[in-house]
């Protein structure tokens, strides 16, 4: 394996190409470290807000909200479209810093702001398409129509594996909707975030728009706490752990604040004898071990008819045996790093739990010393059969282990594919018009992403994104989930001179 080269020097020269100055730890203030995973070392330290800097910059945002409200909504999707021409013209500046603070290799990062952009132009369009209904009233001289308005202040918090596509999803339809936004970005992945966030400040300054419209605030799960507890933030849109998903819903919901909850996966794909399994393979490696496993569409289980099971498993080692791993800045390399070594921890005691359970690991699962690196954690991905019936397979574990299992039919298939707690992504690998049918129908897969002949990974911003059960029922991005950035308002309009009661009350 090759040697990691400096990653402060990256750092340092990644900030300086955007121009971006780190806020500096006040003296005696709280602060935190952040570690960059490619190599274990520490790229900065930063400080670290509390609950009453959250309250002030929600503040802040919630007074912005009463100006920005009344921007037309196509003036503010101007604004949008100049944040976008500017991630454009900084797409490799903001994606090295994915690749620093999350180890996405090249090619993922710069595809993380690539939907950026992509969300961007597709909040352009929608800021002239924030389309109401009108229906027919029931009674005569009246008109019955809906209108969505602003909602308010936003909250975002958004998990490592995405720094920055996670807030622009929500910011780039929130501030076409009106909404003013506070995120709160992963404790890991703060200087991406800074990053990112400098580009829409340039855009909004530019335009004249009000101070606090988007605001940052840094820290660890205290001061997403104060976001979470804050009764001005309208809607709570939070990305991360199931675990985290079960603190933070409840606490919205006693408010009686809106949340999106974007939490974690347990994504299966089902292997038909039909299948085009070269296709299908490849579309296997590419969701199992992109992103070292940490998606959360990653492909965690396989369900391979058992025809063609011991086929499927000896083509993946194959595959799985040449995997370039090692730093993600590298060509070729396609494996980086997991985010740090409780995650490593992690992997391999989900892996002592599969051995015991019944498992056997075909390939993978061992970690790899890289040069220069050795406070980082990578690892081989692992490929594991298990039997039909085990727990480990039940559970998330955000590193790149493939479950193997296979099936005699597909209602049985169907029925293992939806054995989970979590409900994101699924696919079905066959070229039977009729099982594709069945497994996208009501009684197929549960989740909130069903694909067909493609992995369970790498979803297009068009789309409503987003998983049913522990998953947590969020939405965001593309299609109708602009909705849950606005309130609506049924408004009925009298136009005639009688006043008829609806349901034909007589009143007298
Ligand atoms: P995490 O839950 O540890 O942290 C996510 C964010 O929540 C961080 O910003 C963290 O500081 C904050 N946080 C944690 N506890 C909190 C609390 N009690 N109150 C308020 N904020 C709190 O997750 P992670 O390790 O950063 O990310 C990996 C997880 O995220 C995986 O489970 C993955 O599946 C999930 N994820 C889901 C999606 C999705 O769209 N469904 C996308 C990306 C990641």
């Amino acid at each position: 394996m090759t040697a990691t080269t400096d990653v402060r020097t990256a750092a340092a020269e990644a900030l300086a190409s955007l121009g971006v100055e780190l806020p500096a730890v006040p003296d005696g203030g709280a602060s935190f470290e952040v570690r960059s995973p490619l190599s274990g070392d520490v790229i900065a330290t930063l400080p670290q807000a509390g609950a009453a800097e959250v309250d002030a910059v929600v503040a802040r945002a919630k007074a912005a909200f009463t100006t920005w409200r009344t921007v037309p909504a196509p003036a503010r999707g101007a604004v949008v479209k100049a944040w976008g021409d500017l991630l454009r013209e900084h797409k490799e500046d903001l994606a090295s810093f994915v690749t620093l603070e999350a180890g996405k290799i090249t090619a993922e990062a710069l595809g993380e702001i690539q939907e950026m952009i992509d969300v961007c132009d597709f909040a352009v369009g929608l800021s002239r398409q924030l389309y109401g209904q009108t229906m027919p009233s029931e009674r005569p001289g009246h008109r019955l129509m809906e209108t969505w308005h602003p909602l308010g202040v936003v909250g975002v918090i958004s998990a490592f594996n995405f720094p920055a596509a996670v807030w622009a999803w929500n910011t780039a339809i929130a501030l076409v909707c009106g909404d003013t936004v506070v995120w709160k970005p992963s404790e890991m992945a703060p200087l991406t975030a800074l990053a990112s966030a400098a580009l829409l400040d340039r855009a909004l300054a530019e335009a004249g728009a009000p101070e606090g419209v988007s605001a940052v605030v840094l820290g660890a799960r205290e001061a997403g706490e104060a976001l979470v507890a804050n009764r001005d933030v309208a809607l709570l849109s939070a990305t991360g752990s199931e675990r985290m998903g079960a603190e933070v819903g409840p606490v919205v919901a006693a408010r009686f604040g809106r949340s999106l909850l974007e939490l974690g996966g347990n994504n299966a794909a089902i292997v038909a004898p039909s299948a085009d399994l070269d296709l299908a393979v490849r579309g296997i490696v590419f969701s199992a071990v992109g992103t070292a496993g940490q998606r959360c569409t990653s492909l965690r289980r396989l369900i391979v008819h058992s025809s063609i099971v011991d086929d499927v498993v000896a083509r993946l080692s194959r595959a799985y045996a040449k995997l370039p791993i090692g730093d993600p800045r590298e060509e070729g390399t396609l494996v980086g790093p997991l985010i740090n070594q409780t995650s490593r921890e992690r992997m391999l005691a989900s892996l002592e739990q599969a051995r015991a359970e019944g498992g056997e690991i075909v390939v993978g699962g061992e970690a790899v010393d890289v040069d220069g690196a050795a406070g980082a954690a990578y690892v081989s991905p692992a490929l594991v059969r298990m039997p039909a019936q085990s727990d480990v397979v039940h559970r998330e574990t955000f590193a790149p282990i493939l479950y193997v299992m296979s099936y005699d039919d597909l209602d049985e298939a169907i029925a293992m594919h939806n054995a989970v707690p979590q409900g994101l992504s699924s696919s079905i690998f066959t070229l039977d018009q009729r099982e594709a049918e069945r497994f996208m129908a009501a009684d197929g897969s549960d989740c909130g992403i069903v694909n067909v002949n493609i992995g369970t990974s790498g979803a297009e911003i068009g789309g409503a994104f987003g998983g049913e059960k522990t998953t947590g029922g969020g939405r965001e991005s593309g299609s109708d989930a602009w909705r849950a950035y606005m309130r609506r308002a049924t408004n009925t309009i009298n136009y005639s001179t009688e006043l008829p009661l609806a349901q034909g009350v007589d009143f007298g």
